[in-house]
């Protein structure tokens, strides 16, 4: 902080990085009764490193529960404050303050400020000169935002056209554009009327002159009215598309595992792509309907000012078409789902194909596939005729009655010209078609809508199946212990969901912090289960898991797999340098650390023989590396983030016997100050052990040391001797198998 001139020399942050923004914005949180932290904060803020400018913390203070604006303010603003307290200010080195309240010590009026990398030191009190003199001028106004009506409302039609009103400004705008357009929509028919009506009977050259002045007035207005509202338009949607995107990305994090283990990934983005089509929906076709709509207001009362008889007979018209097209509503959305089912059946296939294609090519399937698609296809195309034939009865009912709109009122009007007493002008007559025919526009208009609409429900139907899924239950105010990796099982029983048979049984067991725990048994008996309900991954789990003796769904979600790393069977290595993979979860890591990582993880060796060294791109999925190095890989990218829990689920498996050995060699050191759960089900691995689990049926067998569990364990000891006198049998094999030389020490 820079008021050292106050007196009191400012200690060192602690442990702060960047402009103290996070924290300032902490405290303004706490001080509102959000529960938040910096740390929090930075794991939200993408790009650590860079410290946030005030746009960007707006909308963070935004995904935390705040209303945040970032603002101008002078001294003045302050002494006016009063309940707006506190505010942020940005000092000219580029630091942030928090300003508490603003009070008159003495005479002197002062403001009371708190650093926010010292939140327990009392606020200072700053006199106005000396704020003004590092201050820039620029703040972040923060309050807590009231659930704005429909905020947690599932995502569905009403959601998305709230979306769109949000935009008030432009909803305004584009309304008084269109109502000065429909007004103005009446001046061609007015003049027609004119011009034939005085202008030809009488003759009158002056008239006619002022006329087409007229004429080129209004289409100029109209021109530059009609520019406006598309570009509301567009800048409407573009900012609609932005929000609309964030939410659906933000939902889409927040789900829980299992849903992405239930839907596949094409599916899942097919599904959110379909917002496109509500959204064009909701800002084309929809925005302009209603606008329409708004024409009517003033097109219908003008009709009936000109010829009340013609005015019945065209509402009347209009009225058997919406009548039309109401009764056509229903069978148009059924027939709708059933288009929208064959795509999906057909669309699932597709996917399932292009992810299954090795399998596909490999098994010689692609003639029976092709069959399948053929079945699929048929379906698809009779749904979508079945939907064409319907929506075309109502399309040739309505296209007589419009025609009868126009000739109709034509040969009526002509009628009522010859027999009636009151004179129906010519000029009238032909004023009066025009503006008769603009106004059933809207009514054609939504018979072309209907299909639209139901699309538009579908898309709807579709994206929300997703965002509407029950998020992961994340705690906000969980604790964030210091984890130094002690884990405890008591009597832990988990099914999953859809499950017969529970994976995990009634398990009881300890682990002591820093030691190296073997998991072992047969295919799905339960070991990864285990691993998954310790990184919170499912929630539903009975009995008590606790982690340095703190139950697990007591703590924040967040914190706990950020002190724990995980590497799998098959690890998901992201497109980018491999210094981006290694460093993913702790960007700010320095290069010597990486380093470190990689040696431990035995991945130096390949990584230094590669022409880029640490700056060669990955391809998508890692393809250009070996399943080993890929593994190699991860590992480093787990050991970067120095967790105080490691987790390798069989993450050694897919290891050359090279790479493995190295692994092995450097399980010492990469154990150093952690706890580590190792699954593997080469026995071998796990002899060094300090303790081995041997799960069964999701029931823990037995747990002890390799030579304990030799003894007493039928199970641990069939599973040794059977690997082993595998082994055995080839001595030239078992030579070079680091797993033997492992066993034999
Ligand atoms: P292991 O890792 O020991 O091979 P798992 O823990 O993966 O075993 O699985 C234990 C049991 O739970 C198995 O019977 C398996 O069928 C079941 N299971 C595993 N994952 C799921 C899942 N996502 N949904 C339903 N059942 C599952
Ligand atoms: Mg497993």
């Amino acid at each position: 902080m820079r008021f050292q001139s106050m007196g009191e020399a400012a200690s060192e942050p602690s442990n702060v990085s960047g402009n103290g923004a996070l924290e300032a914005l902490a405290h303004v949180a706490s001080r509102l009764g959000v529960a938040t932290s910096a740390e929090r904060l930075r794991r939200a803020e993408i790009d650590g490193g860079h410290a946030p400018d005030a746009r960007r913390l707006a909308r963070i203070a935004r995904d935390c529960g705040l209303e945040a604006k970032p603002t101008r303010l002078s001294w003045r603003h302050l002494a006016d404050f009063g309940r707006a307290f506190p505010v942020m200010l940005r000092l000219d080195d580029g630091s942030w303050i928090v300003v508490e309240e603003f009070r008159r010590v003495g005479d002197t009026p002062v403001v009371m400020v708190v650093d926010p990398r010292h939140p327990t030191a009392p606020a200072r009190p700053i006199d106005e000169l000396r704020l003004t003199d590092h201050w820039t001028g620029e703040a972040l106004l923060a309050r807590r935002r009231l659930a704005r009506a429909g905020e947690d409302r599932p995502f569905g039609f009403q959601w998305m056209l709230e979306q769109v009103l949000r935009e008030r400004q432009v909803v305004r705008d584009v309304a008084l554009a269109a109502s000065v357009l429909s007004v103005l929509s009446l001046v061609p028919p007015m003049l027609y009327m004119v011009v034939v009506d005085r202008v030809l009977v009488h003759h009158r050259t002056s008239t006619l002159m002022v006329l087409v002045v007229l004429i080129v007035a209004a289409l100029a207005f109209e021109t530059i009215l009609g520019w406006l509202r598309r570009t509301m338009i567009a800048i409407a949607t573009a900012k609609i598309d932005a929000r609309i995107g964030l939410y659906l990305f933000d939902r889409l994090l927040g789900l829980p595992m299992d849903f992405f283990e239930r839907n596949t990934t094409g599916l899942i983005a097919h599904k959110l792509g379909e917002v496109r089509r509500i959204r064009s929906f909701l800002t084309g076709q929809l925005f302009n309907g209603l606008l329409d709509v708004l024409t009517l207001l003033v097109l219908v009362p003008t009709m009936f000012l000109l010829e009340p008889v013609l005015a019945g007979y065209v509402l009347g018209i209009g009225v058997a078409m919406a009548v039309i097209i109401a009764l056509y509503m229903g069978p148009i959305r059924r027939a709708y789902a059933g288009v929208l089912e064959a795509e999906h059946r057909k669309s699932s296939m597709l996917i399932e194909t292009i992810q299954g294609m090795r399998t596909i090519k490999s098994l010689a399937l692609e003639g029976r596939r092709r069959n399948q698609w053929d079945v699929r296809v048929a379906e698809a195309t009779n749904a979508a005729t079945d939907l064409q034939m319907l929506a075309n009865q109502p399309q040739t009912l309505l296209a007589p009655l419009e025609r009868a709109i126009y000739s109709g009122s034509l040969c009526l009007g002509a009628w009522l010209a010859i027999t009636e007493t009151s004179v129906v002008h010519a000029g009238t007559l032909v004023a009066f078609t025009m503006i008769a025919t603009r106004a059933t526009q809207p009514i054609v208009q939504l018979s072309g809508m209907m299909q639209q609409f139901q699309e538009a429900r579908g898309a709807i139907a579709e994206v929300a199946s997703v965002v509407n899924a029950t998020p992961e239950a994340r705690r906000v105010d969980g604790v964030r212990p210091t984890m130094r990796g002690a884990i405890s099982f008591q009597e832990v029983r988990f099914t999953y969901p859809d499950a017969a048979l529970p994976a995990l049984d009634g398990i009881d067991f300890t682990v002591e912090p820093g030691t190296v725990v073997g998991l072992m048994g047969r295919s799905g008996s339960g070991k990864t289960t285990v691993t998954r309900l310790l990184q919170g991954l499912h929630q539903n789990h009975q009995g008590l898991i606790k982690i340095d003796g703190i139950d697990l769904r007591e703590i924040d979600i967040d914190h706990l797999r950020s002190r724990m790393g995980v590497v799998l069977q098959d690890s998901f290595l992201f497109r980018g340098t491999i210094r981006e993979n290694i460093l993913v979860a702790r960007p700010d890591a320095g290069p010597d650390e990486m380093i470190e990582a990689a040696r431990l993880a035995g991945a130096e060796e390949f990584i230094e023989r590669l022409p880029r060294g640490y700056e060669t791109l990955l391809e998508e999925g890692a393809s250009n590396l070996s399943g080993g190095q890929r593994q190699r890989l991860a590992i480093a990218r787990a050991l970067v983030t120095d967790p105080a829990l490691l987790i390798f689920d069989e993450a050694t498996s897919a290891l050359d016997p090279d790479s493995e050995a190295i692994i092995a060699e450097n399980l010492r050191r990469i154990a150093a100050g952690r706890t580590v759960l190792m699954i593997s089900h080469r026995l071998a691995s796990l002899v060094d052990c300090d303790q081995i689990l041997v799960l069964e049926r999701g029931r823990l067998r037995d747990a002890g040391r390799h030579a304990d569990l030799i003894d007493r364990c039928d199970t641990y000891r069939h599973l040794w001797f059977q690997q082993n006198r595998h082994l055995a049998r080839g001595p030239e094999h078992g030579r070079h198998d680091p797993a033997v030389a492992v066993a034999r020490r």
